[in-house]
């Protein structure tokens, strides 16, 4: 059989068009459309043939592709049209096909003697031939791995499904502030709903007690029942902390892309009652939806600080990949410390010093610190301590600085955690020792967090 014979074959099969025809010879040739394969082929059967061309025309809707392959056009203005709100560099198509298209390209090859899978397939067809105009229309580039946008051509519908991915915003936040939790913290007690269940039924106008408190979130829209109350342990706000990292910085990112929400991943976390200063923690927020991706970074970050009322403050700001989450979250990071120290006896400057010789350059062993979750298991783990120095400001009090690998616990390696932290401070001093006030003052990766391979120029 030659190429003429199976063209013949597929095209007594007629009404087929001919990027129907030409599709089951998508493997033949190179930079041709498959309708021009098609009308190469048409031709020349009617010139083998010595007929008119007319004998072999469409005549009448192409059964396999009910007509779609004369609509690329149509589908690409319904991509645009769905795309005219929204700020894309890079775009993907595709389609879901009906099953009796995909069935009827499936008959075509098995009526003409051909492997089912001859050729290219519809869906292929059509994801490239509409892709390509929404490509040169709108100036942006396809991509098949991370798209913005994927625009999916519903074909029953007669519509386009467009999908928004998330973009994402990197930088550095500095928390100025002690009291403060990185992201939300609902309270443990109601679980985040603010009511509980009314201890007993001595008057069912139970509501009067309600303290204007003005934090709406988790309440919005849900009636109360006569049997709930509002929680005792948070005062009803579903929340412990009035505020949060997050909450101070996403919203202003949100709206700089106009998008529907926003996550906030934090390269580890402080304690809620330490400040974040000196060079800020890495962190990334991830807008939902966004449908603008250029942001000005410097109007940003004023946004964000007048946002978050000098609370938090933001630096470093960039257009991230999406892979900068995990590297903010997975990166192995050395933490720098400030820490306020109470003695509960009075301590000379030497014995300070020689106590913080003893542990600069030391290796940590901890068992895991009663303060922390109590589902961790409790293990010895060890950590270094790369430097550690300081001095008196009288003689109960110190303000020591430490630099530390990532997971050192920095209170317990001041107060010994009833022996379950050695060395430590309190121990070789041979006094009890408290962090009164604790500060982070840098957070570095063991390589830099803004690696210019996960940002984005803005
Ligand atoms: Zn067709
Ligand atoms: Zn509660």
């Amino acid at each position: 059989m030659t190429i003429l014979d199976d063209a013949r074959a597929v095209i007594a099969e007629g009404p087929v068009c001919d990027a129907c025809v030409g599709r089951a010879f998508a493997e033949r040739s190179f930079g041709l459309s498959n309708a021009e394969r098609g009308r190469a082929l048409r031709v020349t059967v009617a010139l083998d043939a010595d007929e008119s061309v007319d004998e072999f025309e469409l005549d009448g809707e192409c059964w396999v592709c009910e007509g779609e392959c004369a609509r690329f056009e149509t589908w690409a203005e319904r991509c645009i049209g769905a795309l005219s709100e929204v700020d894309l560099a890079t775009y993907q198509v595709g389609t879901r096909v009906p099953p009796l298209i995909e069935a009827n390209d499936r008959l075509l090859r098995e009526s003409a003697g051909f492997p089912e899978d001859a050729g290219e397939s519809f869906k292929s067809e059509l994801n490239r031939e509409v892709g390509k105009r929404v490509g040169e229309r709108t100036g942006t580039a396809v991509d098949f791995e991370r798209p913005d946008v994927l625009c999916l051509l519903n074909l029953e519908r007669e519509d386009v499904d467009v999908q928004i991915n998330p973009a994402f915003v990197y930088g550095r936040y500095r928390k100025l502030e002690r009291g403060l939790p990185q992201t939300e913290w609902p309270c443990r007690v109601c679980g985040g709903s603010g009511k509980q269940l009314a201890v007993a039924a001595d008057g069912e106008d139970g509501d009067g007690e309600d303290d204007g408190s003005t934090d709406g979130g988790a309440n919005d829209g849900t009636e109360r029942s006569a049997a709930e109350e509002p929680c005792e342990h948070c005062g009803g706000s579903g929340y412990l902390y009035e505020a949060s990292v997050e909450e101070l910085t996403v919203p202003p990112v949100v709206e700089a892309m106009d998008g529907a929400a926003g996550v906030f991943h934090g390269a580890g976390r402080e304690d809620v009652d330490a400040r974040m200063l000196g060079t800020g923690r890495p962190f990334v927020i991830e807008v939902k939806e966004p449908r603008r991706r250029a942001i000005d970074t410097e109007e940003l970050e004023a946004e964000i600080e007048d946002f978050a009322g000098g609370r938090v403050a933001v630096e470093g700001l960039g257009r991230a990949t999406h892979e900068m989450v995990e590297r903010v979250k997975e990166l192995d990071a050395s933490k720098t410390y400030r820490m306020t120290v109470e003695f509960a006896e009075p301590v000379v400057e030497e014995a300070l010093a020689d106590a913080l010789a003893a542990l600069d350059g030391a290796t940590i062993a901890q068992r895991t610190p009663g303060r922390v979750d109590h589902r961790r298991a409790d293990r010895v783990r060890t950590r270094e301590v790369y430097r550690a120095d300081g001095e008196l400001d009288d003689p109960r009090h110190a303000t020591i600085e430490v630099d530390g690998a990532g997971g050192l616990y920095v209170k317990e390696l001041v107060s010994g955690d009833a022996d379950r932290t050695a060395p430590s401070l309190a121990g070789q001093l041979g006094v009890d020792a408290t962090v009164t006030a604790l500060d982070v003052l840098a957070v570095e990766g063991e390589e830099p967090f803004a690696d210019p391979a996960y940002l984005h120029g803005t």
